[in-house]
């Protein structure tokens, strides 16, 4: 047991985004997973919200950087000032370093999973465990982990999509691929500058899928148009062009069905009582690339099987990360 005023906390060190959620408090944070560094020393300058902002913006002098790519750890120091930051942030000036709960994708190998506990021990961890983070978006999604029945769980994040079958606190069999969100936005960037010549940032791109993104043509057609920015490739002046829902579907339409082959894949590996508490329970969406639109609809039609999305499906790994803090106990004598 630990002693009063030590504090435990989950972090859900995303691609995208970072939720610190503290024992007894809930989630007190949720950031960009952005550090914004000069160039010329690597001081670190801004993290979070602020250095977000300035991505694409930044003079000569500043970079910002993601040092989480494809969920696992790209830029260790990075992630470690960054981590360091969120810790302190999350607890404010309280004595004495927290026990942290991380979660890592499925299928990292031994090497990266050692990269993210040391990171966070170097961050200011007093220890650090990790969580599998299909299990912990299960837990925050409400699924009945515990149970002898089988659940499927898809967490659609910004560097990867994974999906999981989970029965009597295990995964049973999971999947992981590096296509979610960041790749959607590539594609958007992609199709823009094929169709219209023009050049647009990774904001702009992003602020499109979640405007006028939807997985179904049909819907799609149904969106009203966006008047975007970019630069012009031909002319290298800033120029407006409207740009449709078909557009951005017809720019994600491959990669959204990969996520879903994905899905087909590990449904298809499943054992059939699994299986069948799946199509009788549905499956379940987590992560921000769950709130693409039409997105549960289109999963559905093509397994045949029930979707919903979970509440608040940003949140679930963190809270899931967070629920599993009252094992911590348990978890340490492993
Ligand atoms: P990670 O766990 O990898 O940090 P998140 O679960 O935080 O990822 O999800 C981030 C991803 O979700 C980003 O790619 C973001 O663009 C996407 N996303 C967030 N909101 C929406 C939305 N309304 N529609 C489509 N995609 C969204
Ligand atoms: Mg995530």
């Amino acid at each position: 047991m630990f002693g009063l005023g030590e504090k435990n906390i989950g972090i859900d060190l995303g691609t995208a985004n970072t939720i610190v959620y503290v024992d007894g408090k809930g989630i007190v944070l949720r950031e960009p997973s952005v550090v914004a560094k000069g160039t010329k020393d690597g001081e670190i300058i801004a993290v979070g919200e602020e250095a977000r902002a300035m991505i694409g913006r930044t003079p000569g002098s500043i970079q910002a950087v993601r040092p989480m790519k494809d969920g696992v750890i790209a830029d260790y120091d990075t992630t470690v000032a960054m981590m360091k930051y969120f810790i302190e942030k999350a607890l404010g000036h309280t004595s004495g370093k927290p026990y942290v709960m991380v979660c890592v994708p499925t299928g990292i190998t031994a090497v990266e999973k050692r990269a993210v506990i040391d990171a966070t021990r170097v961050a200011g961890a007093r220890d650090a465990y990790v969580i599998e983070e299909p299990f912990a978006a299960a837990i925050g999604a409400g699924l009945p982990v515990m149970d002898p029945t089988g659940s499927m769980v898809v967490d659609i994040g910004g560097g990867t999509t994974d999906v999981a079958t989970i029965s009597l606190g295990g995964i049973v069999s999971s999947r992981s691929v590096r296509m979610a969100g960041d790749k959607l936005n590539d594609s958007i960037i992609g199709y823009v500058r094929q169709k219209y010549n023009l050049l647009i940032g990774e904001r702009t791109a992003e602020q499109l899928k979640w405007d006028i993104g939807s997985a179904s043509a049909e819907a799609a057609k149904e969106l009203s148009p966006v008047a975007i920015r970019g630069r012009d490739l031909v002319s290298g002046l800033p120029t407006t062009v409207e740009v449709t829902g078909s557009d951005v579907n017809s720019a994600i339409a491959e990669s959204v069905e990969e996520i879903i082959e994905t899905v087909k894949e590990t449904l298809e590996e499943t054992s059939p009582e699994i299986a069948a508490d799946v199509i009788d329970h549905g499956i379940v969406l987590t992560g921000g690339g769950a709130l693409l639109k039409n997105l549960s609809e289109v999963i559905a039609e093509e397994t045949q099987v029930p979707v919903t999305i979970a509440n608040d499906p940003l949140d679930c790994v963190a809270v899931g990360t967070g629920e599993s803090l009252k094992n911590i106990n348990v978890i340490k004598k492993k």
